[in-house]
This record gives structure tokens, C-alpha cells and sequence, in this order.
């Protein structure tokens, strides 16, 4: 199954993306992490990416596009994936459909997940992540047993450094300008499931499993 999850930041979409994967053995392919991971290592990629997600803004297209499709075609990808960050434009789904229908290969469905403003702000700014193994926490919701370590590795979490609340800000006005109108572009296409994603993750995860099965 080949699965793309919208929505803006802040919805969950990681931690659904993850979790999706897992119950269906499937790859989650996350752009944001693969970015992350490129900005870390130095790597080309991630010297000319730096900047736009320090602000906020997105990636250029040919970066991205770079690093996504050649994750898309990887042996691991041969049973499906989950797709966590990307598309985030209509250029960057057209790119997707056109390398995937050059292997005879389609999306089956692209979920939206729909949360309000207060809910997305408050997951963000408390948001924390595993500097080992990226496992995700959140100050409230999913506290970490001893504070600021890790429940599954001991290593030190940290606060994303886009998360706060001016960058924030700006990650949903992008996401209203550039992404919102990727939910057309699935719906025309009859492949648009909605969910709504204000509930806690175990209660939205067993939705969209109940809707795709
Ligand atoms: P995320 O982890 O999805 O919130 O992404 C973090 C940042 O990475 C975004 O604010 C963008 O700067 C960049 N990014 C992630 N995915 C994409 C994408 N598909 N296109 C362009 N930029 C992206």
C-alpha cells in the first residue's frame, strides 16, 4: 500500500505516519527527517536546506525531490510507504506520480489529517524528540518518564528548533499558501480520505485503519 499523509504541522502526522507503518509493515519516509539527518551531516543537501527550515519556509523543490524519490524507489519501499512531509506542493506531487507511474506504480491514498489551531499549537510548542533514536514525546500528552531523557534509548530530547511559536506561525501560513490546495489535487482524483485528528493518536490511528481497511 502506498500511502501519503497530509496535513498541516503540528496535526501528528509523524507519529500516525509511524505508527501506520508499523501495523501495516510498510516504510514511513519522513522529508522533514531525511532533512534533518542531510542539515547534521553537512552533506550538500543539507547546507543549502538549512536556511529555508531555520525559517520556516520550504525546501526548494529539486532538494527534496532528490532525496524523496530515491527513498521511493528502495528495495525497503517494495511492499509501500508511508509518505510524512512530501508532497508539500502540486510540482512536488506531480514529480511523485510521474516516478512512481515509471515503475507501473500508483498512491492509493493520500489522508488528511485535520486538527484545529489551538490543538496544533499546543502539540508544537511542546513538543520534544530523541536525539538518539527520534522517538517522539510531548511535555503533556506523552511525558518521558524521567524528564528531558529518553523512555527507549536514555538519550537527551530536545526541542525542534522551528518549534516555536514565530516559526510556527509561519509553518501554517506555508502550509495554507503552498499545501492545503494538495487536498484538491487527491480529491479530483478520488483518492482523498479526511480525518479528523483532535483525539489522542491511539483513537486517530485506529480510524484510519478502520477507513482504509
Ligand atoms: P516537517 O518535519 O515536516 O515539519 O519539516 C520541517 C521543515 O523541513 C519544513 O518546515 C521545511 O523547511 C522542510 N521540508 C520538509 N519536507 C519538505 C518538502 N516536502 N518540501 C519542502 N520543504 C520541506
Amino acid at each position: 500500500m502506498r500511502i501519503i499523509l497530509l496535513g498541516a504541522p503540528g496535526v501528528g502526522k509523524g507519529t500516525q505516519a509511524k505508527n501506520l507503518a508499523e501495523q501495516l509493515g510498510i516504510l514511513h519516509i519522513c522529508s522533514g527527517d531525511l532533512l534533518r539527518q542531510a542539515v547534521k551531516q553537512g552533506s550538500e543537501i543539507g547546507k543549502k536546506a538549512k536556511d529555508f527550515m531555520d525559517k520556516g519556509e520550504l525546501v526548494p523543490d529539486e532538494l527534496v525531490s532528490q532525496l524523496i524519490l530515491k527513498t521511493v524507489g528502495q528495495p525497503g519501499a517494495r511492499n509501500g510507504f508511508v509518505l510524512d512531509g512530501y508532497p508539500r506542493n502540486i510540482h512536488q506531487a506531480v514529480e511523485l506520480d510521474k516516478t512512481l507511474a515509471s515503475r507501473n506504480q500508483e498512491i492509493d491514498t493520500a489522508i488528511c489529517l485535520e486538527a484545529n489551531q489551538e490543538v496544533i499549537i499546543q502539540r508544537l510548542t511542546g513538543r520534544r524528540l530523541c536525539s538518539k533514536c527520534q522517538a517522539n514525546f510531548h511535555i503533556k500528552n506523552i511525558p518521558p518518564k524521567k524528564e528531558g531523557i529518553c523512555d527507549h534509548c536514555q538519550g537527551q530530547l530536545y526541542q525542534r528548533a522551528d518549534d516555536n511559536e514565530e516559526t510556527i506561525k509561519n509553518r501554517l501560513k506555508v502550509y495554507q499558501q503552498e499545501t492545503s490546495s494538495l487536498i484538491d489535487y487527491y480529491q479530483k482524483k478520488n483518492k482523498l480520505l479526511q480525518i479528523i485528528a483532535n483525539e489522542e493518536a491511539g483513537v486517530v490511528l485506529n480510524k484510519i485503519l478502520k477507513e482504509i481497511k
